[in-house]
């Protein structure tokens, strides 16, 4: 097993597949887009199994596919079905926003996704809209729907903005009534893809769960699951479960097993750390999977305490220019 120099197992991989997006939400990106990476700076399907066979030999269990928007990323099944045939791999899942998605959920099931995380801020498709800047709500509706025909597990990821969706946070919790859906609400993080002044946090998790305690006093807190970032919740008698993950005040670094390939190989062993080397040079380098396996093992020796340390150390280079689409939401 793998374990960094803080004692945590390192088991879970959140592979981004691309940076490109065919929503705008305005948290992550500006309207005219990225400076999108070109073809030759991605890293190749053949690459991205590579590196993901290497780590799962070395103890990785769980690997996540997230961008951008997977689905926009061509022949993406032909990527899927391969990392589901890794020997040793326990579990592949996906986060998508669900625009392109609902025709894909039996293919996804076929080879064995069980869980997947859909992205949607609102329930309302005005609101879709304005957050978005694409009038794509339906879709996103029809996906959500096509899981649940399925069987899949859905976990909805909600980003909790001021001013912009927080009146959605209690018609998102009434979703649990009747569908066995995770909604989960997320801090806003200070990755807006054009470096504007992030001014604050204004809705911390511990005012999300006041929030929804208004309309549902009678809320119970469950069990977390080992290494959850998110505090799990149920109101009794409702089929679905709440969360509430505090990406901001990043209190869950303690137990995180994570670590991230963006779409053009940098390694992060943080979300908030810089990207600590470069996977795809290393193999257009040549490099022998023992020697690569050598360079991971010691990156993951020098893994950041949590996410303040990891962002001062980068602050003091750099500070955060990223959107969320070029690191893997
Ligand atoms: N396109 C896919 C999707 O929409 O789920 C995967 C990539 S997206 C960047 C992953 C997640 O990051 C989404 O749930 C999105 O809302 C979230 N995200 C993007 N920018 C964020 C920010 N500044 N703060 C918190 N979450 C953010």
């Amino acid at each position: 097993m793998l374990i960094d120099n803080h004692g945590r197992p390192i088991t879970y991989l959140r592979l981004a597949v691309t940076d490109k997006c065919n929503l705008r939400c305005f948290y992550c990106m500006p309207e005219e887009g990225l400076d999108w990476l070109s073809r030759a700076e991605l890293m190749s399907y053949e690459e991205m199994l590579h590196v993901c066979r290497v780590m799962v030999n070395m103890g990785i269990e769980k690997i996540r596919i997230t961008g951008g928007e997977p689905f926009v990323r061509k022949d993406i099944m032909q990527l899927l079905t391969a990392i589901a045939g890794l020997d040793g791999l326990k579990e592949l899942s996906l986060t998508t926003n669900g625009v392109l998605t609902a025709p894909y959920v039996p293919e996804l099931k076929k080879i064995g996704i069980r869980s997947v995380n859909l992205s949607l801020d609102t329930l309302d498709a005005n609101r879709f809209f304005t957050i978005t800047r694409r009038d794509e709500f339906a879709n996103v509706i029809a996906a959500m729907e096509a899981m649940l025909h399925h069987d899949m597990e859905v976990k909805i990821n909600a980003v909790v903005m001021d001013g912009k969706n927080t009146q959605d946070i209690l018609p998102l919790v009434e979703l649990t009534k009747d569908l066995p859906v995770s909604v989960r609400f997320i801090e806003e993080m200070p990755f807006n893809g054009d470096g504007h002044v992030y001014d604050g946090l204004h809705w911390d998790y511990v005012r999300i769960l006041d929030e929804i305690k208004t309309k549902y006093p009678q809320i119970k807190k469950l069990d977390d699951p080992a290494n959850s970032t998110a505090y799990n919740y149920q109101i009794p008698g409702h089929k679905g479960s709440v969360g509430i993950i505090a990406a901001y005040s990043r209190t869950f670094c303690g137990t995180c097993n994570r670590i991230r390939i963006t779409p053009q190989g940098q390694l992060k062993t943080c979300l908030y750390d810089d990207g600590i080397l470069n996977v795809r040079d290393l193999l257009r380098e040549g490099i022998e999977d023992d020697r690569l396996r050598n360079i991971l093992q010691e990156a993951f020796k020098h893994r950041p305490k949590d996410g303040w340390e990891a962002e001062r150390t980068r602050a003091a280079q750099t500070g955060i220019h990223e959107s969320m689409a070029t690191i893997g939401g």
